[in-house]
């Protein structure tokens, strides 16, 4: 079996759940060694024993994202236990509400700029720092189809996923020369439990948004932030890509 990761030491974020936690696996299955974190301590450690029972070798982390010193204490963590810290991916995120604009909640502004933007930055900022110590490595920043396109009656999601496309490009550049890649991925719309608040009804006109006629699965969204990840995608850093049935291209 490929094993592109072997040696790798990687840290996934909302790694419970969803796209994370396919992501999660799909390292493990590469060789890496994994440090699986989410914000419910069950949930992580759901994934991390699914991976030690396909044989690959995890550690459950809880941490809440949106708090600097638990982000901190995460990136030590996998430095301490592992060795080193070579792969992250930053993962973890939330829907946020249904509203126009001139209606749009305050607090539900901040929170969303919170989990979904400035949590990416936390992160961003002391993974890169133990990559420069473990001689490089490659980040990859979870966005989304509304990373470059907008929709109505989500204002916060599409700042903050915009905001995650500039982030990355911006560190991209800070430490190309030092052998640590940043990227983006732009999921479109996937079948993972953040799309459990929509309807049955809304869950099958989302399907209706892509060319393709369906919703995209979580292992896709894998592949190709785990293609980034690899030394097969050496050159490519600060570049934002699409994971979409065809979403953006109408
Ligand atoms: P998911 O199944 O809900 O998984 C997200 C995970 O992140 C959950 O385990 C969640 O925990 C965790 N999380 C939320 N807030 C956190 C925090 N403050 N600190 C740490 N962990 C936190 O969602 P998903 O669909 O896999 O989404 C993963 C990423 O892809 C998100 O950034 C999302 O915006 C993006 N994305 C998703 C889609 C889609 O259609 N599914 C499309 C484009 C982009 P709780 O369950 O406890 O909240």
């Amino acid at each position: 079996m490929d094993q592109p990761f072997a040696g790798k030491v990687a840290l996934v974020t909302g790694a419970g759940s969803g796209i994370g936690e396919a992501v999660a696996m799909e390292l493990a299955e590469g060789g890496a060694r994994l440090l699986v974190s989410d914000l419910k301590a069950e949930a992580a450690e759901r994934a991390a024993a699914a991976i030690r029972a396909a044989g690959g070798q995890a550690l459950a982390h809880q941490a809440d994202v949106t708090d600097p010193a638990a982000v901190q204490a995460m990136v030590a963590l996998a430095e301490s236990h592992f060795g080193a810290l070579h792969l992250a991916v930053n993962n973890a995120g939330i829907a946020g509400a249904r509203v126009n604009t001139a209606d749009y909640p305050l607090d539900s502004w901040q929170r969303i700029i919170d989990v979904n933007l400035t949590s990416v930055f936390h992160c961003t900022k002391y993974q890169v720092a133990a990559m420069l110590r473990a001689g490089g490595g490659a980040i990859v920043n979870m966005s989304s189809i509304l990373g470059s396109v907008g929709t109505p009656g989500a204002v916060a999601y599409v700042a903050a996923k915009h905001g995650v496309v500039g982030l990355t490009k911006a560190v991209a550049l800070e430490y190309a020369g030092q052998g640590v890649r940043v990227n983006a991925v732009g999921p479109g719309y996937i079948d993972t439990p953040l799309l459990s608040r929509f309807d049955r009804e809304t869950h099958d006109g989302l399907k209706t948004l892509h060319p393709a006629g369906r919703l995209g699965t979580a292992r896709e969204v894998s592949a190709l932030t785990c293609f980034l990840l690899s030394d097969r995608a050496a050159f490519i850093t600060g570049s934002y890509h699409l994971v979409d049935g065809g979403y953006t291209a109408r």
